[in-house]
C-alpha cells in the first residue's frame, strides 16, 4: 500500500525548502501538483527531475478515485500546492481525505506555511489563535465577520492586495471597535514589510499607499 507525502514548499524565498523537502521531491514516484508549471519550476530549480501530474481543488469523485488507484500503487507520492503547505487555503484536503477513507498513511512535513511567520511577527498573543482564510469575494463577508466579533484570541485572515482595504473597512465597520491589526506584506521576499496600527490607521496608510503583493491580516481578539 502507498503512501501520500504531503511536502510544503517556499512561500517565497527559496531558501526556505527543507532538505526532508527535497529529499521526498527526489524520492516520491509521482508529484501531485497545483499547477505543474510552478512545480517544474521548483523542480528545475532544485535540478530534480520528477513525473509531475496535476491535481485540481475540485476534482471529481472520478478523478479522485484514479489519484488513489496511483497513489496505491507507488510506493511514495508527493502532494505540493504552488507555495506553502498543501492544504492551507490550497488544494490537498479532498485527497487527504479520500485517502484517509482508503487506509492509505498521510504524512505532512512540516515547513513553509505564510500563517505561522505573520502571527509570530505581528506581536499578537500567539498562544491561543483563529484562522479565517479568505472571506469569500462578494456573498457572506458580513456573516463571517460577525462570527469571529466575540472571539478573544488573535484572528488571521488571508488577503489579497486587491481586497485588502474592502476587508480592513469591514472589519471596522462590523466589529464594535478599532482593533489592532498588522498587514503582513511579502513574507520571506525581497520587500517584506509588517505594518502595525489599528485597522483605521492602516485604512489611512493603505489608501495612501496602493496595497502590493501577498497579504496576511491579524487582528486582536475582543479585549
Ligand atoms: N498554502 C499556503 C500556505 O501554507 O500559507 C497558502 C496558499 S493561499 C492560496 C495564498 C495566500 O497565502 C496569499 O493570498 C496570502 O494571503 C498568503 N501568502 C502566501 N505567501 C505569502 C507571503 N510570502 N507573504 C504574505 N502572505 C502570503
Amino acid at each position: 500500500m502507498g503512501k501520500l507525502v504531503i511536502i510544503p514548499t517556499p512561500i517565497g524565498n527559496l531558501d526556505d525548502i527543507t532538505f526532508r523537502a527535497v529529499k521526498m521531491l527526489n524520492e516520491c514516484q509521482l508529484v501531485y501538483a497545483e499547477d505543474t508549471r510552478v512545480t517544474k519550476k521548483l523542480l528545475n530549480h532544485l535540478n530534480i527531475q520528477n513525473h509531475v501530474v496535476p491535481f485540481h481543488a475540485h476534482n471529481e469523485h472520478r478523478v479522485l478515485e484514479k489519484c488513489i488507484e496511483s497513489i496505491k500503487s507507488n510506493e511514495l507520492t508527493g502532494l505540493v500546492s504552488d507555495a506553502g503547505t498543501p492544504g492551507i487555503s490550497d488544494p490537498g484536503y479532498l485527497l487527504i481525505r479520500a485517502c484517509l477513507k482508503e487506509e492509505i498513511e498521510v504524512e505532512c512535513l512540516p515547513g513553509p506555511t505564510a500563517i505561522v511567520p505573520a502571527l509570530v511577527a505581528s506581536g499578537f498573543p500567539s498562544e491561543r489563535f483563529h484562522f479565517e482564510g479568505f472571506l469569500p469575494h462578494k456573498k457572506g463577508r458580513e456573516t463571517r465577520i460577525k462570527n469571529i466579533s466575540e472571539l478573544d484570541c488573535t484572528i488571521i485572515y488571508y488577503e489579497s492586495p486587491h481586497r485588502i482595504l474592502k476587508t480592513l473597512k469591514q472589519l471596522l465597520k462590523i466589529l464594535e471597535f478599532d482593533r489592532k491589526a498588522c498587514v503582513a506584506r511579502e513574507i520571506s521576499k525581497m520587500y517584506e514589510t509588517y505594518h502595525h496600527g489599528t485597522l483605521s490607521s492602516l485604512i489611512e496608510y493603505f489608501t495612501e499607499n496602493k496595497p502590493k503583493g501577498e497579504i496576511v491580516l491579524i487582528i486582536a481578539g475582543k479585549n
